[in-house]
């Protein structure tokens, strides 16, 4: 298939392989962003076809996993009322809050609904005056255009039983939190590809220069992967720490200006709780004071719902880079997809959840012992995916 198949080719794959190896020369720790990057890097063995001075370690970027087990307790709380149509992406309703998840919820005769977009929760709400409509606006930079334009709308139709839970994220703040974690490894990050679609490399700037950092911003098939892998090791070897763009055949560098006008009419930027992390400082989206009345926190009084993580999960390490889903004694065990206990197993872009999901629960460790050769792992068919 055009613009897939070019990207996923064994020869390109092993050249860039070879081309990494030929440049490294000493071991070097980089951090891949996105759940999206994390699961192309599992299914297909990526890291175990690079050298072993290269150390790939898997960032906190599955917006699903990191969306705070509080605010899926919210979640829970408005989609149980009456007068409540809840409406979510997909993805959203099997992870577990402290009472469940949204799904069961709904069998218990809950009005759940799976939309695929935002303005759908929108239509629902002008076709049914009398219930109340609340969107749950989960996700990074990313979303929020599409979840922005959604309460934009809604207040220009004088749609006053729209509303939504918001629980964006932003990546910045969470890069430089792991960077400033006590322990850090992360010398380099393969940068969020789709993020920067949206709002552009420019952010990634001051990161780089203040903690002498390189950022690759990278797409999500195995060619850019590697591509990706390759500069930022070239970077590191001659001692430089810039932002590039792999991705340009996405990625504009200013970004996507109208979604970005978007963004800063709806939200405001404030402090978030990320599961599995905890608070960072500045790292999430809130709805501007102007469309308060669509903020279904208020309008619901949910706000006040606090919750406690599994103490055995260290998806927090792993989200951080300090730790793989093979440290955890629950990995595979009692933590399944089926019955996940963390923060990374919940949603099949996060790191436990691809591991499992590509067999690597059925090996001892995450050593090298499990190397390949490149041709057995691309195309297609590295990561075949394990029948759970
Ligand atoms: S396997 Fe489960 S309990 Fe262990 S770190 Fe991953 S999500 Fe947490």
């Amino acid at each position: 298939m055009k613009y897939l198949d070019e990207y996923r080719d064994s020869v390109g794959a092993e050249k860039l392989a070879a081309a990494i190896a030929r440049t490294v020369t000493r071991p070097w720790t980089i951090m891949e962003v996105c759940g999206g990057q994390t699961h192309t890097i599992v299914k297909y063995g990526i890291d175990r076809i690079l050298p072993p001075e290269v150390e790939l370690v898997h960032g906190p970027g599955c917006p699903v996993c990191v969306t705070s087990l509080e605010m899926i307790d919210r979640a829970h709380a408005i989609a149980s009322r009456p007068d409540v149509i809840f409406c979510s992406f997909g993805d959203m309703l099997r992870v577990p809050g402290s009472r469940g998840d949204l799904l069961q919820l709904k069998s218990q005769g809950a009005d759940v609904r799976i939309v695929y977009s935002p303005l759908d929760a929108v239509s629902l709400a002008a076709a049914n005056p009398s219930r109340q409509v609340v969107f749950f606006a989960i996700g990074f930079e990313t979303t929020a255009p599409p979840n922005a334009m959604a309460v934009w709308l809604a207040r220009k139709r004088r749609l006053t039983n729209f509303s939504v839970l918001v629980s964006h994220v932003l990546v910045p703040p969470a890069m430089t939190a792991i960077l400033q974690s006590p322990g850090n490894r992360v010398r380099a990050f393969l940068g969020p590809g789709h993020v920067c679609t949206v709002v552009g490399c420019g952010e990634y700037e001051p990161i780089a220069e203040r903690f002498k950092v390189p950022i690759v911003v990278t797409g999500f098939e195995p060619l850019d992967l590697l591509e990706g892998v390759l500069r930022v090791v070239r970077q590191l070897e001659e001692g430089r720490a810039e932002v590039e763009n792999q991705y340009a055949r996405a990625v504009r560098p200013a970004g996507n200006p109208a979604s970005k006008a978007l963004i800063d009419d709806v939200f405001a930027v404030c402090d978030r709780k990320w599961r599995g992390i905890g608070l960072i400082p500045l790292s999430g989206y809130k709805l501007r004071p102007e469309y308060h009345d669509h903020d279904a926190e208020a309008r619901f009084a949910v706000s006040n719902i606090e919750t406690q993580e599994s103490a055995i999960c260290i998806s927090g390490e792993i989200l951080k880079g300090l730790k793989k889903p093979h440290d955890c004694p629950a990995f595979g065990l009692t933590c399944t997809p089926q019955n996940p206990l963390g923060a990374t197993m919940v949603s099949s872009e996060g790191a436990c959840a691809a591991y499992y999901a590509y067999g690597r629960h059925l090996e001892k460790t995450n050593s090298r012992d499990a190397m390949v050769p490149v041709e057995d792992l691309l195309p297609l068919g590295a990561g075949k995916e394990v029948v759970r």
